[in-house]
């Protein structure tokens, strides 16, 4: 009898756990009801909020009542026939997050879309705004795809790396300005560059603004010397992404960084050693040059998207690599390209250590003061990540990222409005995106617990907690992520990305060893 019992419970709870669908809809209507809503737009926390989404559209948010009081069920809005309702009690609705920088992957990285794509949304991030990757024929078509619901994956923003397809490199501002009128006819949104002769930027720079499109630009060192972010910003530039070419801006005692003079840029710890040595060449923080030009990139209306997270390692290379997800999520073929290599970019622990990372910390505070001034100036900042370099991995690098705007001085308000509303403005998409209005796209988060008091309860693993009976519990996660009218059960998005980590793991009997080891 206590053995039918056993199997009938078993079968139960198997049926429950197959009732859990990765993911839902879209609906005619969904009703999140009883939540506390987070806005991006800077508005304090307010709930218990219902919010009616058609489709894929915001249509109705109503506060419905006091924190610990009965909701009077007159006053809430009407499921409709064939709608779905989330009892969101307890829970906290933010607006999708905007990624402004993720590769989906290179062919080096061996990771494909399907698994970074999962990564992403797990994490709360709908929009992404691809830098320029494995050309723009293969993100357009992702990105159609997308918008169809054809396939998992957040909307697609896409840029193309300036000079793509062009045989011989763009060598005359006639040339560069061909090639920005025919990447618009190409379809893109906006053109990535690593930056180019003075001409050759200005006339890409000038028409592609002319033409509405957005731009980034990750200064080189080797165009630096000549153009840095303040020639870029001047010439129509909508975002800078990193740092580079922003302590140049700021020389005062010099004009071209301080390379030792045995230095090499296909020496990968030259590039990064040195890097960390370049925001000490520049003007001191709140010095009348520091502040002129912090004060005209905000006047130029220049978005500023940091990726901080992509340097971190730089600071503490222990702590990225022994990151606790890399065990789960991190698939073989990143890993082995994140190892120590005097190819793979961004590799470039030939022999890193105190000095490198003491150097780091130091590069750190003088990057994160400027970034967290030229906020509370007014400035814009966004939320990019770079993942699937340097032991940073989709989506949860990009929750790091948080935590490093927050280290940098960001209320944890201004850390979700960077990660939503700035976004979709430096993508000029705000009208459509970015935070929880009527009228605008249902891009939601839902999550259990208050991701102001804690960031980390954002990450896919959750964050540790002590319950009242002394026992370790993980809360948080992500829950749901509703994008393009689909509601995703995030959890279960994590599941399928460990499925192919494993297989992949399967297939050549590989186990995460650490350097060396
Ligand atoms: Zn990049």
């Amino acid at each position: 009898m206590k053995k039918l019992l056993f199997i009938f419970l078993l079968i139960l709870s198997s049926l429950s756990l197959f009732s859990q669908e990765l993911s839902e809809g879209p609906f005619p209507q969904l009703i999140i009801r009883g939540v506390t809503l987070i806005n991006g737009n800077g508005a304090p926390p307010i709930g218990p909020v219902d919010v009616v989404v058609e489709q894929d559209k915001i249509t109705q948010i109503r506060t419905v009542g006091y924190p610990g009081i009965e909701i009077n069920s007159n006053k809430r809005p009407k499921l409709k026939k064939g709608g779905k309702e989330i009892d969101a009690s307890g829970m906290y609705l933010l607006p999708g997050f905007i990624d402004m920088h993720g590769h989906i992957g290179g062919e080096s990285q061996g990771a494909d879309w399907d698994y970074v794509f999962k990564l992403w949304l797990a994490h709360g991030v709908t929009t992404v705004r691809e830098p320029s990757g494995r050309g723009l024929d293969f993100t357009l078509d992702l990105k159609k795809r997308a918008e169809k619901n054809e396939i998992i994956a957040p909307r697609i923003v896409a840029y193309t790396s300036f000079g793509q397809g062009s045989e011989n490199g763009i060598k005359s501002p006639q040339e560069a300005i061909s090639w920005v009128q025919q990447n618009k006819k190409n379809g893109a949104d906006g053109i990535k560059f690593f930056g180019a002769d003075p001409e050759i930027m200005k006339a890409a720079l000038k028409e592609n603004k002319k033409l509405g499109l957005g731009s980034a630009c990750h200064h080189a060192q080797m165009s630096v010397a000549r153009w840095n972010v303040l020639h870029s910003a001047r010439a129509g530039l909508t975002s800078m992404e990193h740092w580079y070419g922003l302590p140049e801006a700021l020389f005062e005692d010099r004009t071209i960084q301080n390379y030792p003079l045995d230095y090499n840029y296909q020496n990968e710890q030259h590039r990064f050693e040195e890097a960390g040595k370049l925001w000490k060449q520049a003007a001191a923080p709140y010095s009348d040059h520091w502040n002129s030009v912090m004060n005209e990139l905000i006047d130029l209306d220049f978005t500023l998207d940091p990726t901080f997270n992509i340097y971190e390692a730089s600071r503490d290379l222990h702590r990225a690599r022994r990151a606790e997800w890399h065990e789960k999520y991190t698939l073989p073929s990143l890993w082995k390209f994140y190892e120590p290599s005097k190819v793979s970019h961004g590799s470039y622990w030939h022999f890193w250590g105190t000095e490198q990372e003491v150097a780091w910390k130091n590069n750190f505070q003088l990057w994160m003061t400027f970034i967290n001034e030229y906020k509370n100036r007014g400035g814009r900042v966004t939320t990019g990540s770079d993942s699937g370099f340097i032991y940073q991995l989709y989506g949860f690098a990009y929750i790091r990222e948080l935590e490093l705007l927050r280290e940098s001085g960001f209320h944890p308000l201004e850390v979700i409005r960077s990660a939503t509303l700035n976004g979709a403005e430096a993508l000029g998409m705000d009208k459509k995106i970015g935070s929880i209005e009527i009228g605008k796209q249902a891009d939601l988060i839902l999550i259990e617990e208050n991701p102001l008091k804690n960031l980390k309860v954002l990450y896919g693993t959750g964050a540790i907690k002590l319950n009242k009976d002394n026992k370790v519990v993980r809360v948080g996660g992500v829950k749901y992520t509703i994008s393009n009218g689909v509601i995703y059960n995030s959890k279960l998005l994590l599941d399928e990305v460990e499925n192919i980590v494993n297989s992949a793991k399967e297939k050549s009997s590989f186990t995460i060893k650490q350097p060396g080891d």
